[in-house]
């Protein structure tokens, strides 16, 4: 009964994430998920920690959890002090709103953007200010050198798929050497430019990831946070307020043996770029208009199709794509990248219903 709620509770406005099918063989393209397994040393790593008889299970995981913070620091040229982990990078973004992202000036991020941040907010009782994309739905970087308590933005962006050139980001972390500027970059193993590089100039630089998709893990929810000590100790002070084993066993040796197989990785992201040039090309001969993707999704509007019809059309068919109700990207779909049969299905069933 709401009359026992906490006040804060009538105001949220929880986010809504992309439909979890429940029928037997959906084709699923809504929620950019990696068509590939992970690589296979997680299987064994798992089965390794389980043991006979799962005994391990017992205890506590490692709260910090240190082996997977040096093996990813090494990788990326970071020392492990540099690293922050969470359950899922939804998780280390809520902890980076409270603990970085609240000040007196508004928080700034585009229009169209991930639509966690304005939930976080209303959460965290942020204060926003949206800056609009440009026409062809690219961050122009000058808009953010004005007076701010932070930025946030995905690299690339999401729903669009657009990147951003490291010197762009650079400029904007240039003109806000007075607050947290946090690039989410969910989606840079599939074209973008990290910009970790950057962490060992920039004190006011974190950079945020996930091992969701390019690292096929969403299943286990892990993600991360990249940048000076002094950052990732205000992170590390609210996740032991919160919760000082966000990461399972399971997960943290998964994670592991995950970030050990660069080979694998390198060959799953190749295949899932190759695959979005290719369905990018078939429903541009389509008729589609499709933005420049540096992500595991494109996002594409026909001029003569309804987007919210199409995406209906398509679910009827268990068939589905993301489509969002929101100014400016009402007539848009975004469409995860699955495998190339996946991609073909999708175009058929596309060019089928286009025929109608
Ligand atoms: C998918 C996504 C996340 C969340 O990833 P998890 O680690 O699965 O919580 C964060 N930011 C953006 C922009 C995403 O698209």
């Amino acid at each position: 009964m709401s009359q026992f709620w906490s006040d804060i509770v009538h105001r949220l406005q929880p986010y809504t994430p992309g439909e979890q099918p429940r029928s037997e063989h959906p084709l699923k393209l809504n929620t950019n998920e990696n068509p590939f397994p992970p690589a296979p040393g997680v299987l064994a790593a798992i089965r390794d920690e389980l043991g006979g008889d799962g005994a391990r299970l017992r205890l506590y995981p490692d709260p910090t959890a240190t082996r997977l913070r040096e093996t990813v620091a090494a990788q990326h040229g970071l020392r492990a002090e540099q690293v922050f982990v969470g359950n899922g990078s939804d998780e280390v973004l809520a902890h980076v709103f409270q603990a970085l992202l609240k000040h007196d000036l508004p928080l700034l991020f585009p229009d169209i953007s991930y639509s966690f941040y304005p939930t976080y907010a209303r959460l965290y009782g942020i204060e926003t200010r949206t800056i609009p994309l440009d026409a062809h739905f690219a961050i122009r970087p000058d808009d953010y050198a004005i007076a701010n308590g932070g930025v946030i933005f995905p690299n690339p962006n999401a729903p669009t798929g657009r990147a951003l050139p490291l010197a762009d980001i650079e400029r904007v972390l240039h003109a806000n050497r007075d607050s947290v500027v946090v690039i989410d970059e969910a989606y840079v193993d599939f074209g973008a430019e990290s910009a970790i590089a950057l962490i060992d100039r920039y004190p006011n630089l974190l950079v945020v990831h996930t091992m969701s998709k390019s690292r096929s893990l969403a299943g286990m929810r892990v993600g991360f946070a990249f940048g000076d000590v002094a950052l990732i100790d205000a992170l590390n002070r609210v996740k032991d307020s919160f919760n000082s084993y966000p990461l399972d066993r399971l997960a943290q040796v998964a994670a592991v043996a995950a970030y050990q197989d660069t080979a694998w990785f390198d060959r799953c992201r190749a295949r899932v770029i190759a695959s979005r040039e290719q369905l990018s090309a078939d429903l541009a001969a389509l008729g589609f208009e499709v933005l420049p993707s540096a992500a595991n999704f494109v996002f594409a509007r026909h001029p003569q199709h309804d987007a919210a019809t199409l995406a209906a059309a398509l679910r009827e068919q268990a068939i589905f794509v993301r489509h969002f109700r929101q100014p400016r990207i009402e007539q848009f779909l975004r469409i995860s990248i699955g495998s190339d049969d996946e991609c073909r299905r999708l175009s058929d069933a596309l060019a089928e219903l286009l025929a109608r």
